[in-house]
């Protein structure tokens, strides 16, 4: 009893004053979110998830509960008025986005988000909605977190075709990514087809939004922008103009949506090259991946490079897993302003 009342007082002690500092400091700042996938505990797809990007659908409708008491929801449309027109952001506000375009998150997420009717804006990799089955990147990143494949391994095997042999010492995941972007699709497919076909078993189906999907979502108000099209790091890549370009043609030919003015970078990757290209393409809101707060001076955002706060489950749950308020008010409230 004794230790149910400190952890009560402590809660208070903590929500009050987050609270307070909140009040003062957030009112003209901008909160981003960042989500990737949505996955109850007893889906199968889990295992091949990576934890980190991974929440529950009870924690997502908790963590919107919270935000929903301590900021105002807001959607793509306003951000983009309020950027373009100085249409001021009510105070507080609050955007929640999501990345790469899992099916996931239209199964449970999308229910979540509706019944608390909070807007949201997904960002779509083109070539994994564009993909017949299974999108490259899957099997690869799940063969190498599940141990079906050496890192290293593959890295040999991945040897370029042209250019020399590149670097023969293993990278990490992303380099392994990149390397792989750089194959024919034939070879590329030799290498990962088995392991496709694999997770393809296990997931029991397609993990990455179709074209229709996506359609749907954008049909019934979600917010479409483009998170590249092979979604390999820009700063990697020879064009990082084309990627960006070719994936918001292919959004907006395929989502019945103009998918053109908002983009989050893949792998949270900029630099200022990487900004002015985007900038230069069109793109009027360009999404990190810094847990940053966002000034917004009179309701409207100083910079259209905006920073996004992850909700990794680890961060704000207790050892049950379920929300710990405790810990996600410094998770949000507690960040540096850009
Ligand atoms: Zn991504």
């Amino acid at each position: 009893m004794a230790a149910l009342r400190k952890a009560a007082k402590k809660i208070v002690q903590y929500s009050g004053g987050f609270g307070a500092w909140h009040r003062l400091r957030n009112r003209e700042c901008l909160t981003v979110l960042m989500f990737h996938r949505v996955l109850p505990l007893a889906d199968q797809t889990r295992q091949g998830a990576d934890p980190e990007y991974t929440v529950t659908p009870e924690l997502l409708a908790a963590v919107l509960r919270f935000a929903g008491r301590h900021y105002t929801f807001i959607g793509m449309d306003e951000l983009l008025a309020a950027r373009a027109h100085g249409a001021p952001l009510p105070a507080y506000p609050l955007l929640v986005t999501f990345d790469d375009g899992w099916r996931d998150n239209l199964v449970h997420a999308r229910p979540v988000l509706a019944a608390q009717n909070v807007p949201w804006l997904l960002f779509a990799a083109a070539d994994a909605i564009a993909a017949p089955e299974v999108w490259w990147h899957e099997p690869l990143e799940w063969a190498v977190r599940n141990g079906k494949a050496d890192l290293a391994e593959l890295w040999g095997r991945a040897k370029p075709e042209t250019g020399g042999a590149g670097q023969d010492v293993p990278g990490n995941l992303l380099d392994l990514l990149v390397r792989f972007g750089a194959l024919s699709p034939e070879h590329r497919w030799a290498i990962l087809g088995p392991y496709a076909d694999e997770l393809l078993a296990s997931a029991g189906g397609r993990l990455m939004l179709d074209a229709a999907e996506l359609n749907d979502l954008a049909k019934s108000g979600t917010g479409i922008g483009v998170h590249g099209a092979t979604h390999l790091p820009l700063t990697r890549l020879a064009d990082p103009a084309d990627d960006m370009v070719r994936a918001r043609r292919w959004l907006t030919a395929n989502s019945g949506t103009a998918a053109g003015e908002t983009i989050s970078f893949p792998h949270g990757r900029y630099d200022a090259g990487t900004v002015s290209a985007a900038r230069d393409a069109g793109f009027r809101l360009m999404f990190t991946s810094d847990p940053v707060l966002n000034r917004c001076p009179g309701g409207v955002p100083a910079s259209d490079v905006l920073g996004r706060v992850p909700i990794a489950a680890a961060a704000v749950t207790d050892d049950s897993g379920r929300l710990a308020p405790e810990r996600l008010a410094p998770w949000l409230i507690l960040r540096e302003r850009q």
